[in-house]
C-alpha cells in the first residue's frame, strides 16, 4: 500500500494554509504553493500567529514550533513543489475549470505514483479525474474549517480510483488526527456538506424573503445548539461568503433548478466586497462580531442575556 509522507497543498488560502500546518504540526514534510506569492506570505504569518497562540495555550512547546515550521516550505514555484511528492492536495477556488487545469498540470509535473486529491466542498472527482493521466491515483478529500475544531475529513472515489489509495488517504488522515469518513457513493456535497448545504440554504431563505433577522435565526439556534459555535450566518462569514456562492452555483449548474441559486442575500454582498471574516464584514462586522457579544441572546436583557434563567 502506498505510504504518503511528503505533501504538497496547492493553494494557500483558508483552508490550504490551515491543512498544510496541521500536516507539519504531526511531522510530515509539507510544501505550500500559491499562483500569488502574497497569498504565501499571509499564509506564514497566519501560520505563525496560530503556532503562537498555541504555545501561550500551553498546547505545544517552542522546541515543537521549531520543528513545524523545519517540516513546511513555501513556494511559488509548481515545479520545485511538486518534487518528491506523494500527495498533492488542491485547495484552489471552487471552479470545476479551474481545477481540472491545475490537475492536468500537477499531473505533468508530479512523481507517476502520486495521488492527486481535491479538497473541493461540491465538486465531485469524477468530474476532474479525466483532467490527469491517473484517474486511478485521483480522489476527494474533503476537509472542514476550522481544521483543528472539526479533525474530520470525507475520503471518496471517482469512476476508478484504487480501494489502495482511499486506504492510504485514510491511513494518512488518521496519521494527522484528523477523522477520515469514507464516502460510499459519489455524491455532490459529500457526507457532511449536503446536511450543512440545506441549513444554509433554509437560513438564507428564512432571511431574504424577510421572515426573521439575520441576528434572531442565528440567536434561535445558538439557543437551541449551544453558544460556543458559531451560527450558520456567523459560520459562513468564516468560510467567505464568495466560497459560498461558489459552491452555491456548483449546486445550481448541476441541478438546473433555478430554486438552488444563491440569493441576493448572499450574492449582494459578495459584489460589495463583503466576504465575511476574511474582509472585515459580511453578515456581521469584523473584529467583535454582535453574536459573540455578552448581549447578544438579548440585547434588551443586556449582558444577562447569555446566562438565560427561566426560574
Ligand atoms: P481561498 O479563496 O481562501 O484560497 C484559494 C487560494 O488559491 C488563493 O490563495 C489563490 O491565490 C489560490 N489560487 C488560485 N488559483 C490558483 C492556481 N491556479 N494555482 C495555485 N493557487 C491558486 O479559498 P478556500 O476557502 O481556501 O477554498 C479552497 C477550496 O477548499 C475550495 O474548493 C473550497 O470549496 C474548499 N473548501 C473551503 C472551505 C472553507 O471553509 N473556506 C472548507 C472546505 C473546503
Amino acid at each position: 500500500m502506498t505510504r504518503i509522507k511528503r505533501v504538497a497543498v496547492i493553494g494557500a488560502g483558508t483552508m490550504g494554509r490551515q491543512i498544510s500546518l496541521q500536516i507539519a504540526l504531526r511531522g510530515f514534510g509539507v510544501v505550500l504553493y500559491d499562483i500569488d506569492p502574497d497569498a504565501l506570505t499571509a499564509a506564514e504569518n497566519m501560520q505563525r500567529e496560530t503556532a503562537a497562540d498555541w504555545i501561550a495555550a500551553g498546547q505545544v512547546s517552542e522546541g515543537s514550533q521549531k520543528r513545524i515550521f523545519a517540516n513546511l516550505r513555501y513556494s511559488a514555484d509548481l515545479p520545485s513543489a511538486c518534487r518528491d511528492v506523494d500527495l498533492a492536495i488542491e485547495a484552489v477556488p471552487e471552479s470545476a475549470d479551474l481545477k481540472r487545469a491545475v490537475f492536468a498540470q500537477l499531473d505533468r509535473l508530479l512523481p507517476p505514483a502520486a495521488i492527486i486529491a481535491s479538497n473541493s466542498s461540491s465538486i465531485r472527482i469524477s468530474m476532474l479525474e479525466d483532467a490527469t493521466e491517473r484517474p486511478e491515483r485521483v480522489a476527494n478529500l474533503h476537509f472542514y474549517l476550522p481544521v483543528w475544531d472539526s479533525p474530520m475529513v470525507e475520503v471518496g472515489g471517482g469512476s476508478c480510483t484504487q480501494p489502495q489509495v482511499l486506504d492510504a488517504l485514510s491511513d494518512f488522515a488518521r496519521a494527522i488526527g484528523i477523522l477520515p469518513l469514507r464516502v460510499r457513493r459519489e455524491s455532490t456535497g459529500f457526507v457532511f456538506n449536503r446536511v450543512w448545504r440545506a441549513v444554509k440554504k433554509e437560513v438564507m431563505r428564512v432571511a431574504d424573503s424577510g421572515v426573521a433577522s439575520i441576528e434572531d435565526i442565528d440567536r434561535a439556534w445558538m439557543i437551541k445548539f449551544g453558544r460556543e459555535k458559531p451560527p450558520p450566518f456567523a459560520q459562513m462569514d468564516r468560510i467567505g461568503l464568495d466560497v459560498i456562492r461558489d459552491i452555491e452555483l456548483h449546486y445550481a449548474a448541476e441541478s438546473g433548478d433555478p430554486a438552488d441559486m444563491p440569493p441576493p442575500l448572499l450574492t449582494d454582498r459578495v459584489e460589495r466586497g463583503e466576504l465575511g471574516v476574511k474582509s472585515g464584514r459580511g453578515f456581521y462586522q469584523y473584529p467583535d462580531p454582535a453574536w459573540q457579544r455578552d448581549d447578544f441572546l438579548d440585547p434588551d436583557r443586556g449582558a444577562q442575556s447569555n446566562r438565560i434563567n427561566l426560574f
